[in-house]
C-alpha cells in the first residue's frame, strides 16, 4: 500500500485500485488494515483526555462514491439550481467516483460523540482542535486545511482526516502544507528512502517548469 497515494479531481484511482485493497472494520466502518489501526490509537489518546471522536465516514467504494455524487447534485437542482451550478457546489466538497480518498481506506470522516454526519461546526470541537494539535503523531494529516483551497480544489473540511504515516504526517505539520504540496517539496526525497520506485533525478536542481 502507497501511503502517500494522491487522489484528487486530477488523480482518479484506476479501476484496479479497489481489488487490492485490504480492508478490516472498525467502529462500523471499513479502513484499509494500518489506517484502522492507527485511528484506534489516535481515537484512545484523545479518550484518554476526555474526548470521544466519532467515526462517520471510511471507506467507500465508486459506486457508493457516485450515489453521494448523484444524491446531492439532485438535491440541489430541487432547490432550484441549474445543473452547472449545482456540479460547482457539490465538488466543493464532494469527489468525484474514483476521485475521492474514500475509496482508498485511508480516509476517516470523524465527528464529536453523538453525531452522524459531518459538521462545519466540528472545528470549533475540542476533539477538533485536539485533533489538528496530534493527528500527525499517528500518522493523520487534516487533507483539506484553511487556505489551501486553491491547491486541493476542496473547501476547508474540519472532518476528514487522512493516513499518511507518522513521518509524513510530522512533515506536512511542522511545515504547515498540504499533501499535494509535501508530494512535490519532497517527493524525491522521500522516494529515495522508501522501497517505493525511486525515480532519481541526477541533477539536484529539479525543473519546475510544470509548477
Ligand atoms: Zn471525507
Amino acid at each position: 500500500m502507497n501511503y502517500l497515494i494522491l487522489v484528487n479531481k486530477f488523480e482518479p484511482l484506476t479501476e484496479e485500485f479497489d481489488q487490492k485493497l485490504c480492508l478490516i472494520d472498525f467502529r462500523g466502518k471499513r479502513f484499509e488494515k494500518q489506517t484502522a489501526k492507527a485511528l484506534g490509537s489516535m481515537l484512545d489518546g484523545a479518550m484518554k483526555e476526555n474526548l470521544f471522536i466519532q467515526v462517520v465516514s471510511g471507506y467507500r467504494s465508486a459506486d457508493y462514491q457516485q450515489m453521494l455524487w448523484e444524491r446531492e447534485i439532485s438535491k440541489l437542482m430541487g432547490e432550484g439550481l441549474d445543473y452547472r451550478s449545482a456540479v460547482e457546489t457539490t465538488g466543493k466538497t464532494l469527489a468525484l467516483p474514483h476521485c475521492s480518498e474514500h475509496e482508498t481506506g485511508l480516509a476517516a470522516d470523524l465527528a464529536i460523540e453523538g453525531e452522524d454526519d459531518v459538521s462545519e461546526s466540528f472545528a470549533k470541537s475540542s476533539q477538533s482542535i485536539w485533533l489538528e494539535k496530534n493527528a500527525h503523531k499517528y500518522g493523520f494529516i487534516l487533507r483539506y486545511p484553511r487556505m489551501k483551497e486553491h491547491i486541493t480544489g476542496i473547501s476547508f473540511e474540519p472532518w476528514h482526516y487522512r493516513y499518511v504515516g507518522a513521518e509524513s504526517a510530522s512533515i506536512i505539520k511542522q511545515n504547515g502544507i498540504c499533501l499535494e504540496e509535501f508530494l512535490d517539496f519532497y517527493q524525491d526525497k522521500y522516494l529515495d528512502s522508501t522501497k517505493h520506485p525511486v525515480k532519481y533525478c541526477a541533477s539536484p536542481i529539479k525543473s519546475t517548469e510544470n509548477h
